[in-house]
């Protein structure tokens, strides 16, 4: 637990849509394209290698199934999943996170900074782009984890 960590804040881990033992997945705040979810470790980890060899393999396992649970819902047969370690890398958060984002044809225009906008995605001062509401937020949450099986 860090308190200065948005996603070690109870809201966002109150709000998670699915979770198993160790992690949790969440709607992104600022989703870039509909469906953009994280799967986050419950305790503040900072980087993939602190993981144990177990936790590794749960922490795939639980990503795949909210893939594969996100492309139904949000009827797409194509995602990216992008994990940003370290500054350089563009890890805006210092708490492992993996983004996962459903795709579809057409769906980002030609030359669009995919990198600036998951970064300004999950920055807790980005009032801009895409930013939802607390209740749209709140309202995603529950219709997915009502979804969820
Ligand atoms: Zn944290």
């Amino acid at each position: 637990m860090n308190n200065s960590c948005p996603f070690c804040n109870i809201d966002n881990q109150s709000l998670a849509f699915a979770s198993v033992s160790e992690f949790i997945a969440i709607y992104n705040i600022s989703p870039i394209l509909p469906g953009h979810s994280l799967v986050i470790p419950k305790k503040h980890i900072t980087s993939l290698f602190e993981l144990s060899e177990d936790e590794i393999s749960d922490f795939f396992s639980f990503a795949r199934r909210v893939t594969s649970f996100l492309c139904e819902v949000y009827e797409s047969d194509a995602y990216d999943w992008t994990l940003q370690e370290g500054t350089e890398a563009g890890q805006s958060v210092e708490h492992l996170h993996l983004h996962i984002i459903p795709r579809k044809p057409g769906d980002m225009k030609e030359g669009e900074d995919w990198y600036a906008q998951l970064q300004q995605s999950i920055d807790p001062q980005n009032k801009e782009r895409n930013k939802l509401s607390e209740n749209e937020y709140r309202e995603i949450s529950l219709r997915l984890s009502g979804l969820w099986k």
